[in-house]
């Protein structure tokens, strides 16, 4: 039987999950004072149980909405009706930056942060003081694209879809002692207790969809080398492309250069019209998935970690080909 058709609860897709489990945190350099969870629902659902699991009812929380996913997070927050104080913006430029002015209170219960903004091309290439008060970190576009000092952290969560496998499952890595502050009279599937205390089998898991993160995660450390090696070449990767870019030139990134996001390369072209035939002539080169979000619109290069170098060498020579015949 295939590992679709095995039970969740047989010691084979228990040595999967296990599995998974401890590169998660070879990888990231955790110990055991973090448990790394599988749930289902995207991160789009821990939009909703991060305020419904960790924010009561009299406390507050700092956001910082940094595009359209923050903004989301907030919305959620705000449907619960639990308190939230938008701590820094980038909202005044088109979230084309990362802000630095943040007005942290003291007695928040967590500050929360979207560490890649897949839409509008910025990261955060330096994570906020917040004074020992725990980060969450939605980091569905760029976890385990580099190291990072798990420290500061009491949540981080992720998407699989983008880094670490197919659609179907979302990791949750949650520090301990958070748990504790659980309220019982949640839901069960809400709640994040009932995945740690299960060891994320309490009902039957997306078994296909953890297998598949399973592999990538042998690949990120048997095959690449670590998180050192993968964000070498996400550096020299996102290098090539911003190479190309300036203010004044025929192709401008839209986000400020100390924002850039390794993952996500955002631009414009001189006109949209121009945008339309790069993208319809970069298909017909085999160069797929260049137009931006359709609520930002210009291009996006999405070269996630297992977008490979000759990939984006390949669109280096038709961006340069494409700006000499039409500049
Ligand atoms: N956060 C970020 C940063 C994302 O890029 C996305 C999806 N593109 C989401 C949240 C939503 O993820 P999901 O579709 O898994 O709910």
């Amino acid at each position: 039987m295939s590992i679709t058709e095995i039970s969740h609860r047989s010691k084979a897709f228990d040595d999967v999950i296990n599995d998974a489990k401890a590169r998660t945190r070879r990888l990231l350099k955790i110990d055991d004072t973090y448990d790394v969870l599988f749930i289902q629902g995207g991160a789009s659902l821990q939009f909703t149980m991060i305020p419904m699991n960790l924010l009561p009812d009299d406390k507050s929380a700092d956001y910082i909405n940094t595009g359209t996913w923050s903004t989301k997070a907030i919305k959620e927050a705000n449907i619960l009706n639990k308190k939230v104080s938008v701590a820094g913006s980038s909202e005044d430029r088109n979230f084309s930056y990362i802000p630095k002015d943040l007005k942290l209170s003291q007695d928040a219960v967590y500050v929360h942060i979207t560490s890649n903004n897949t839409i509008k091309g910025t990261q955060w290439h330096e994570f906020p003081n917040t004074n020992g008060i725990p980060i969450i970190s939605d980091m569905s576009s760029d976890i385990l694209s580099r190291p990072i000092d798990m420290k500061p952290f009491g949540l981080i969560y992720a998407g699989a879809q983008k880094n670490l496998g197919p659609a179907g499952v979302c990791m949750v890595i949650i520090r301990k002692d958070l748990l504790e502050k659980v309220p019982d009279n949640l839901p069960s599937m809400l709640k994040y207790t009932t995945f740690s205390q299960k060891n994320s089998l309490y009902n039957t898991p997306p078994c296909f969809a953890i297998y598949s993160v399973q592999l990538v995660l042998e690949w990120l450390e048997e095959t690449v080398g670590g998180l050192e090696a993968i964000h070498d070449i996400n550096v020299k990767k996102a290098n090539l492309l911003y190479d190309l870019m300036s203010d004044d030139g025929f192709y401008r990134g839209t986000a400020a250069p100390d924002s850039r996001s390794l993952m996500n390369v955002t631009f414009r072209l001189p006109s949209e019209d121009l945008e339309k035939q790069f993208v319809a002539e970069a298909l017909e080169n085999g160069l797929g998935g260049l137009k931006g979000h359709r609520s930002v619109g210009g291009c996006r290069a999405s070269i996630y970690n297992a977008c490979e170098m000759r990939a984006i060498e390949t669109l280096v020579d038709f961006m340069k080909n494409f700006q000499q015949k039409n500049g």
